[in-house]
């Protein structure tokens, strides 16, 4: 929603903050960079979870082929990006 013409700051969401340059219900700059930081360790945090998993279960189960072998080490990295990518975005999304 743009603010109305003339008024310069508008309180921030978060902390409440009057803040120029952002519009009603948005974020100030502060509490967005502090937002994408607890973002960033949630997702980093789970990817090493899902990467230990995924990495366990391919040393678990000794490869039959080359190719399932290759399918393991590519497994371990694709896991650790899709997951920070996805937890990210859902953390973005949901968190307050
Ligand atoms: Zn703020």
């Amino acid at each position: 929603m743009p603010s109305p013409p003339g008024w310069r700051e508008v309180p921030c969401v978060a902390c409440e903050r009057f803040v120029e340059g952002i519009d009603f219900g948005e974020r100030c700059r502060d509490c967005q960079r502090q937002r994408a930081r607890r973002v960033a360790v949630i997702a980093r945090r789970a990817a090493l979870v899902a990467t230990a998993a995924t990495g366990a279960w391919v040393l678990s189960r000794p490869p039959a082929s080359p190719t399932a072998q290759w399918t393991g080490i590519i497994a371990v990295p694709a896991t650790y990006l899709l997951v920070r990518v996805i937890v990210g975005r859902l953390a973005m999304e949901l968190l307050p």
